[in-house]
């Protein structure tokens, strides 16, 4: 058993500019150790930040816990997503999250990762008109 305290030095790490547009903080929940492959990371998106457009190895659970966010599937419709919403990624499925344009989106990430899986694989940015599409969900 391993106990690691919150503490002051150095735990929060912001999102890098390749894979995020805005701002976006990241802090570690759950890092995995051999044999588990299991990785978890609280995300918090300020206001219009989003992931670029990426995919993932082993696919990816997300469990949104504030704000009002949203997300996309290539060729798929935005869908809003909001607290208590669990959002399912299959692997290898292109796809971005991020906060909607005037609100925060907070959520945790759980991956899984390995020496032939890993995380993310990163491609372009999602553009603000991508981003300010209409949303499916927007009437609800
Ligand atoms: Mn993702």
């Amino acid at each position: 058993m391993q106990i690691t305290r919150s503490s002051t030095e150095g735990a929060t790490t912001k999102g890098p500019a390749d894979w995020f547009t805005g701002d976006v903080y990241i802090d570690p929940v759950a890092v995995a150790t051999t044999p588990s492959r299991a990785q978890a990371n609280l995300v918090h998106f300020m206001p219009g930040a989003r992931t670029a457009w990426h995919r993932h190895p082993s696919g990816q659970s997300l469990f949104v816990t504030e704000g009002i966010g949203l997300c996309q599937r290539r060729g798929g419709p935005i869908e809003v997503i909001r607290p208590g919403d669990r959002i399912y990624i299959e692997p290898d499925e292109e796809h971005w999250h991020g906060a909607t344009p005037d609100r925060l989106m907070v959520h945790i990430a759980i991956n899984e990762v390995d020496d032939e899986h890993p995380v993310a694989h990163w491609g372009e940015q999602v553009s603000d008109e991508e981003h300010t599409a209409v949303p499916a969900t927007a009437q609800s």
